[in-house]
């Protein structure tokens, strides 16, 4: 017999996909790590699993604590799986532009959802990090605090890097990641460099996040800071699972272009991801655009696009968003 006695047993060990048509144009070679595979749908599930399971270790997480935290709602989420397949409660403050797919989920798993404005800085006592922080100092919590805890970028540490290298036979020359809490860029590319210092890591920020500003420019003064469109990356507070030092550069990826480039990614390859998916195929195809085929490119689709079948799938939200849908793009492939 071959079997697993938890679901979160399967989390982690995701395939990398060569991709082939989208980048026929480009000179390396592209492969994406498909994150959406783990069995809560992104990225987020090995995070989670990772800081849990290190509270129980450590008897910081003790029976019948309740789990909490905010999140764009992936983590929530994860953290709500983990939590049903471990036996515990869990509540989760998101703020109100995360999609309608997601929330659902997140109660699916049976956890509490308070849902708190999008547009208040992160100090704002009706943030959704304040009301998580807030709860979490509160006797029989368990704050994951996935934005400030190290184990978040331990678990990509121990896990995605490793199974990067490996995936690649050591040959991955470049990482390219969206930057969220962090934690996936950190670990994976503390990894990667310590195996071999001439990986190239690189970060993608939305519009309106400070991380551009702080890992180019040194600075995280004087920007100008909003909610993006895309969910899952930027911020626009200092987040200690994000370590600097592990990252080169950082790219900028607009809300229209991450949106389209993952729109057109479903049709051409059957990859359906997130917008996150397609802003990280989109700051990777600027990269390859100067290398030749000795490059080994390497990003992540880090969840799926059937989260957000009522936003960046839906030709009207994208209309009423003003992002133009190319007649071209809605033409049954037959016609064309
Ligand atoms: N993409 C998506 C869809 C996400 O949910 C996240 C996590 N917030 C990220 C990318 C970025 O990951 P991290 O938080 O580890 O930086």
């Amino acid at each position: 017999m071959k079997y697993v006695n938890k679901i979160t047993d399967v989390i982690g060990n995701t395939p990398l996909l060569k991709l082939g048509k989208t980048v026929a144009h480009l000179k390396p070679t592209i492969f994406m790590k498909l994150e959406y595979l783990n069995p809560a749908g992104a990225v987020k599930d090995r995070m989670a699993y990772y800081i849990v399971r290190e509270g129980e270790k450590s008897g910081q997480l003790k029976k019948g604590d309740i789990l909490v935290d905010n999140s764009s709602g992936n983590a929530a989420i994860a953290t709500s799986m983990v939590a049903a397949a471990l036996g515990y409660k869990a509540v989760f403050a998101v703020a109100d532009k995360t999609s309608r797919e997601k929330i659902d989920l997140i109660k699916a798993y049976g956890a509490d959802v308070i849902v708190t404005p999008t547009d208040v800085p992160w100090n704002d006592p009706r943030s959704s990090y304040m009301r998580a922080y807030e709860l979490g100092q509160q006797p029989g919590y368990f704050y994951i605090s996935q934005y400030h805890n190290q184990l978040n970028a331990e678990a990509h540490y121990h896990h995605t890097g490793r199974e990067i290298w490996e995936d690649t036979d050591g040959k991955i020359t470049h990482l390219v990641a969206g930057i969220g809490t962090g934690g996936t860029i950190s670990g994976t590319g503390k990894f990667l460099k310590e195996k071999n210092p001439g990986i190239k890591v690189i970060g993608v920020d939305p519009e309106g996040s400070m991380f551009y500003d702080w890992v180019n420019n040194g600075t995280t003064e004087g920007i100008e800071l909003y909610p993006c469109k895309v969910e899952g990356i930027g911020t626009d507070m200092i987040v200690k699972a994000f370590h600097p030092e592990y990252v080169d550069y950082v790219i900028r990826a607009w809300d229209r272009d991450s949106f389209r480039i993952a729109r057109w990614l479903a049709r051409e390859e059957g990859v359906l991801g997130g917008g996150t998916t397609g802003s990280h195929l989109w700051a990777a195809m600027e990269v390859a655009r100067d290398l030749d085929e000795n490059a080994v490119i390497v990003t992540l689709a880090c969840d799926s696009g059937q989260r957000y079948l009522s936003k960046m799938y839906s030709d009207e939200w994208m209309r009423e968003q003003g992002y133009e849908i190319e007649e071209e793009e809605n033409k049954p492939v037959s016609l064309k």
